[in-house]
């Protein structure tokens, strides 16, 4: 049950780490409703990638002096938490990638000699072009076949006719978003990954927009690779994860070459390091790294589940303000939805909507939302405005976009 007034006191008190939330612009304070597009960055978490930068920097992996070696030990210390944050067991299995894109597109090339015409890859209606684009260009590459799951009309995955999909054809990947970046629909990943593996198909998890404020374990889901961006979760761009099985990354051809990926380079032939570094060519992004696992132990400390409720309650009242408002149709109405969600308003255009919105102080995401296939497709419409509060929003500024949302369709309507 939500405690309100000691949700207010401790939201107050996590804004004091976010200085740019603090802002005015002209009569209106700023409202930062973009969080499923990237999070605000909590002076913690900038701290730590200060300190490392003053006190510890030098590179991973290569040197043997101390600055080396502290550099090399905060950032396995970071592999660790990181692997703790969504319950792995093994350090290893954790991968620093970019992003939950490149993530993807490395699992992609990486099971692409695995794949091949009469078998399937299978991913959703409701994907993110990150989580579609990489399926359709391996399939397309390896002559295996491409399959959308289609979406109940209330924005769920229909999951009789993925069990259709799943019968009908050699399904090698399925590949679901944990929560969609459009809609907010949860989808159940764990029933979906134990379903998909029945029929003998791996699994990957997109948990870009799951990361902050579901659960996310692991070893409950199952599944055999699972990835998140840093820029969703309180850390900085240019850091993102890709977890596998042992098994799963070990069946993984490298795509990316070069240095500390390698045991033995030669005139003839090359071969490559154990597993993670196998798949961390280059300079890692180690400072990053370092800064993800400061804010997964920020995220700890604020408590997960009370992330989870808090900013459901914040979507609850969100959709229920925007229900009571005759000309907005929200998009989609899912048996649970989390992060997000998204509206239009017929005869106007999103996009003069969100500027509107921003000369009144509120800041909210409008366009695609790289989910073409979704709008286009299954809603019929090109663009939406996307909504999406954090557990630093509060109930105030929820009215505030609401107030400034009603100003807006006044003048556009009028
Ligand atoms: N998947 C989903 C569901 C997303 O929302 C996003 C980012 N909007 C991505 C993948 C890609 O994340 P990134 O751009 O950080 O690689």
């Amino acid at each position: 049950m939500a405690n309100i007034p000691a949700d207010q006191a401790k939201v107050l008190a996590l804004r004091a780490e976010y200085p740019i939330l603090d802002q005015q612009w002209g009569n209106t304070k700023l409202v930062y409703l973009d969080n499923a597009a990237t999070t605000q960055v909590p002076t913690c978490v900038l701290n730590r990638i200060i300190t490392h930068y003053q006190t510890d920097n030098a590179n991973v992996h290569r040197g043997i002096h101390r600055l080396s070696e502290r550099s090399t030990a905060a950032l396995e210390e970071a592999r660790s938490v990181v692997a703790s944050f969504i319950g792995a067991s093994d350090p290893r299995s954790i991968v620093f990638t970019s992003g939950a894109t490149s993530a993807i597109n490395q699992v992609a090339r990486g099971l692409e000699s695995q794949l091949g015409p009469g078998q399937a890859v299978v991913v959703t209606a409701l994907e993110h072009h990150a989580n579609f684009v990489p399926w359709q260009q391996l399939c397309a590459r390896t002559g295996a076949s491409f399959i959308v799951a289609p979406l109940t009309e209330a924005g769920d995955i229909d999951r009789e006719a993925l069990i259709r999909i799943l019968e009908e054809n050699s399904v090698a990947l399925c590949a679901f978003a944990h929560v969609s970046n459009v809609l907010g629909t949860v989808v159940p990943v764990a029933e979906l990954t134990a379903l998909a593996h029945s029929y003998g198909a791996k699994v990957l998890v997109d948990a870009a927009q799951s990361i902050r404020h579901e659960p996310v374990d692991v070893a409950s889901v199952d599944c055999d690779y699972l990835v998140f961006s840093g820029h969703k979760m309180m850390a900085p761009t240019g850091i993102g994860v890709l977890y596998g099985k042992p098994e799963a990354l070990e069946c993984m051809e490298p795509s990316v070459f070069g240095g500390e990926m390698v045991a033995q380079v030669r005139f003839e032939a090359t071969s490559f390091e154990s597993l993670p570094l196998r798949l961390e060519a280059g300079t890692p992004n180690y400072v990053g790294a370092i800064a993800l696992a400061e804010a997964c132990a920020y995220l700890q400390r604020i408590g997960r589940s009370w992330i989870g409720e808090y900013e459901r309650e914040l979507l609850y009242a969100l959709e229920e303000k925007l229900g009571r408002m005759g000309a907005v149709t929200i998009l989609g109405d899912p048996e649970q939805r989390a992060g997000c969600l998204s509206f239009v308003v017929p005869g106007v255009h999103p996009f003069d909507i969100a500027q509107l919105l921003d000369t009144l102080g509120v800041a909210v995401r409008s366009g695609n939302q790289c989910a073409q296939p979704l709008l286009h497709q299954v809603y019929d419409v090109r663009q939406v405005v996307r909504v999406s509060p954090a557990f630093y929003n509060t109930q105030e500024e929820l009215d505030q976009f609401v107030g400034a949302l009603e100003k807006t369709l006044a003048v556009l309507s009028a």
